[in-house]
């Protein structure tokens, strides 16, 4: 695909439209947005980096990338992981970082309306001072808002609450002819047609730029306890959260960790967990506004552990002992992740399978002889894989690697899992798009992208290539 740089005369339209302090070509600037969290990923650096300060400066850059055939990506806070706010074809890259109002409280509906580079942990902040809760969760809180919608966030709390998607009832965005869609609104139901704000969220930037969301809220609970259960072997912790679902219990959250996780985690930020002698763990959220009932969930949940083997189950109620738990959970992906050569799968399968789907893993690990760990969103059956590098000579981790993930996600497609429950595919991922989806799925999704961006000018290559130039593996 043939592109045009980002010449003079592009520059000083760019500089009328948003002011030269807003437009940055500096090799400083450019490196900072030239990568994402993730691991050891690729980097490529935009010609320009901009940032706008409201839609109409969306629209005008937009149309002026389509006239000139310049591509964009555009970039939240850049913590994804699936390379997706990467500007791998250089170009425009455009940040929402000045877009980070929050337009509006609605306690009436019930409802936020915020631009799309409002921080996560901002609006959590600014909702519950009103005892209202945004339940979204992705684990990492300075992510945006906008990048949320575009990767169809998750996070812990999805086993309750679900995901991004659930939350969205409108949206603002910008086509790259620069027109100015509104979809949606503050309706809570709508029955009118396609539902274009669904292929927009979890588009990964390739249809069009997200300028504002209006999100759902619901009240804040009053009550949250965490439990801590440890247990001697992995399969039992596994076992117990199919079960627990199986009783009619819906946890908040139910996540699962593996000793080695915690260990490496503990090392890494200097904070300890309760306990840390045993195989596998689960931490377990359950919300709510009566006392009796939630702490009659926990004796449930706990009889349930019990019997699938918990060594015990700590419970924390107090508001330090749980930010001291979630908080070194919060931590994994630093501990064992952040700077060393570690690939993160995020693949999803129905609850019910994961403790067969683990154990497939593991035995992955041991035909290939990498060491795999694993923690995550357990409770919606989103486990994180993490095949490590260690004592692995390069070449033999990149002959390696390729295969086990194509292992893992050919195991996840048989037990009626996909290849990405949360990160997205960007570009990390894309080459084994075609296990997780068939080529009538992948065809109609590319005439979705030409209708939307006929040029591919919107982070082009990223999910598929439209003339198919990556050869994916089937
Ligand atoms: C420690 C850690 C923990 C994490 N935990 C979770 C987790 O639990 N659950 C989860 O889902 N993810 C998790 N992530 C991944 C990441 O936080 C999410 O993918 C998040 O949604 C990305 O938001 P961002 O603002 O950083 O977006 P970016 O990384 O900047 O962008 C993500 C994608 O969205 C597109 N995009 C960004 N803004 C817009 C916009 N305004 N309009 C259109 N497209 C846009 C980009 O082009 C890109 O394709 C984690 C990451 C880290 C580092």
């Amino acid at each position: 695909m043939n592109y045009n740089k980002v010449n003079n005369e592009v520059l000083s339209s760019l500089i009328g439209f948003i002011g030269l302090e807003n437009v940055k070509t500096d090799g400083a600037t450019l490196e900072k947005y030239s990568y994402d969290e993730t691991p050891h990923g690729l980097r490529a650096l935009p010609e320009v980096v901009l940032k706008p300060e409201n839609t109409e400066q969306v629209s005008r850059i937009l149309s002026l990338a389509e006239q000139n055939r310049i591509p964009v990506t555009f970039r939240g806070q850049g913590t994804g992981l699936s390379l997706g706010a990467v500007p791998t074809s250089g170009g425009m890259l455009v940040s929402f970082e000045r877009m980070n109002r929050i337009l509006e409280v609605d306690e009436d509906n019930l409802m936020a309306v915020v631009e799309a580079g409002v921080v996560l942990q901002d609006l959590r902040r600014e909702v519950e001072k009103r005892g209202l809760f945004y339940p979204a969760d992705p684990g990492e809180r300075t992510s945006m808002v906008g990048g949320n919608v575009g990767t169809n966030a998750g996070g812990m709390n999805c086993v309750k609450y679900g995901k991004v998607r659930d939350y969205v009832l409108g949206l603002e965005a910008v086509l790259p002819s620069g027109k100015i869609l509104n979809l949606g609104g503050k309706v809570v139901k709508r029955s009118t047609g396609y539902e274009l704000i669904h292929l927009i969220i979890g588009s990964e930037g390739t249809l069009a730029a997200v300028t504002k969301v209006t999100l759902k809220l619901i009240k804040l609970p009053s009550l949250f306890i965490t439990l801590y259960v440890p247990f001697n072997t992995l399969q039992g912790a596994i076992k117990s959260v199919s079960e627990i679902l199986r009783d009619r219990i819906t946890p908040t959250a139910i996540e699962f960790v593996e000793r080695d996780v915690i260990l490496e985690t503990e090392n890494r930020i200097g904070k300890k967990m309760p306990n840390h002698d045993s195989e596998a763990y689960l931490i377990i959220r359950l919300d709510g506004d009566n006392d009796s009932l939630l702490y009659d969930e926990g004796e449930k949940i706990s009889g349930v552990c019990l019997r699938n083997g918990a060594v015990d189950v700590l419970v924390a109620d107090t508001k330090e002992s749980q930010n001291n738990i979630w908080d070194i959970r919060s931590a994994f992906y630093e501990g064992i992740v952040k700077n060393k050569d570690v690939e993160v799968i995020d693949t999803a399968v129905p609850r019910s399978k994961i403790p067969e789907f683990i154990l497939e893993v593991k035995n992955i690990s041991s035909r290939y002889g990498v060491r795999i760990l694993c923690f995550g969103h357990a409770g919606d059956g989103n486990i994180h894989i993490h095949p490590q590098r260690n004592d692995l000579s390069v070449e033999e981790w990149s002959k390696k690697l390729p295969k086990i993930m194509e292992e893992v996600y050919r195991t996840s497609k048989a037990y009626g899992g996909t290849i990405s429950g949360e990160h997205g595919i960007g570009l990390a991922k894309k080459k084994y798009l075609q296990i997780g989806l068939d080529e009538e799925q992948i065809r109609i999704m590319k005439e979705i992208k030409k209708i939307f961006d006929p040029n591919n000018i919107l982070n082009p290559n990223k999910i598929f290539d439209i003339d198919d130039s990556t050869e994916l593996v089937r």
